[in-house]
C-alpha cells in the first residue's frame, strides 16, 4: 500500500490519527509489513501484505494476527495495546 494512502486513513473508532511503523518496504516504497498505532484509544492495526487490518474487535482473527507477530518475532506484551481485544 503506498504511504500516501495510509496517511488517509484513521482510528475507524474514534477518528483519531495513526502512527506508521515501516517495517518492510518495497523498492518503489509500497509498505508491505508494518503497524498502524492510533494515538487516541491505542488500538494497533498490522499491515500485513500491504494490507492494513483494520476490523473492529469482534472481526480481529486472531490466527492471522498471531502468524504476524511470530514473523516479526515480536511479544504483544510488549506493545502498548490498552483497548485491544482478540477473539478467543
Ligand atoms: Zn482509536
Amino acid at each position: 500500500m503506498k504511504i500516501t494512502t495510509i496517511h488517509k486513513l484513521c482510528c475507524p473508532f474514534d477518528k483519531a490519527d495513526l502512527k506508521l511503523e515501516i517495517i518492510e518496504q518495497t523498492l518503489d516504497k509500497d509498505i508491505r509489513t508494518g503497524s498502524l498505532t492510533c494515538t487516541e484509544c491505542k488500538r494497533f492495526y498490522p499491515i500485513i501484505s500491504g494490507i492494513p487490518i483494520m476490523n473492529p474487535d469482534e472481526y480481529r482473527d486472531v490466527e492471522i494476527e498471531d502468524a504476524y507477530y511470530q514473523f516479526l518475532e515480536l511479544d504483544k506484551s510488549n506493545h502498548n495495546i490498552e483497548n485491544f481485544r482478540l477473539i478467543e
